[in-house]
């Protein structure tokens, strides 16, 4: 990890770097994904990139390949959680509005359960 990629008092940077422990369910070079501590699903799994992204709104032609490669991760975290076929959410919120309450980008995998359209 490259120096200034990290974010001091960053909760998901303290969990990538074992600071905080949590629950692993898939980890490479650019990415981490562990199980929410608040499920709001039988599968409720968070990937994060391992650099400090701080929401969609940040994402650039700078970090645009760790996004890219997050969404070829998470459908074979939903395969691994066996939830691919029948179907799942994958969520990301964004600032205040959005109901972020982590300012490190993440995607929510929710799964095991049947959704609701619209969202709360
Ligand atoms: P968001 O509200 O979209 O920013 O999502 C943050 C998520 O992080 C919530 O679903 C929380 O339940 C989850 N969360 C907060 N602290 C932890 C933790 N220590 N380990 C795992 N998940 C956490
Ligand atoms: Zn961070």
């Amino acid at each position: 990890m490259k120096e200034g990629l990290i974010a001091m008092d960053c909760l998901f940077c303290s969990i990538v770097a074992g600071d905080i422990p949590s629950t692993k369910v898939y980890e490479d070079d650019i990415c981490y994904a562990f199980r929410d501590i608040d499920p709001q699903g039988p599968v409720h799994v968070l990937v994060v990139p391992k650099q400090h992204i701080q929401s969609v709104n940040a994402v650039d032609d700078t970090n645009k390949d760790i996004v890219a490669h997050i969404f070829t991760v998470i459908p074979k975290i939903a395969e691994a959680e066996g939830i691919a076929e029948e179907g799942y959410r994958v969520v990301s919120n964004i600032g205040e509005r959005g109901q972020q309450t982590v300012p490190h980008l993440h995607f929510h995998i929710i799964g095991g359960r049947d959704m609701t359209w619209p969202p709360g």
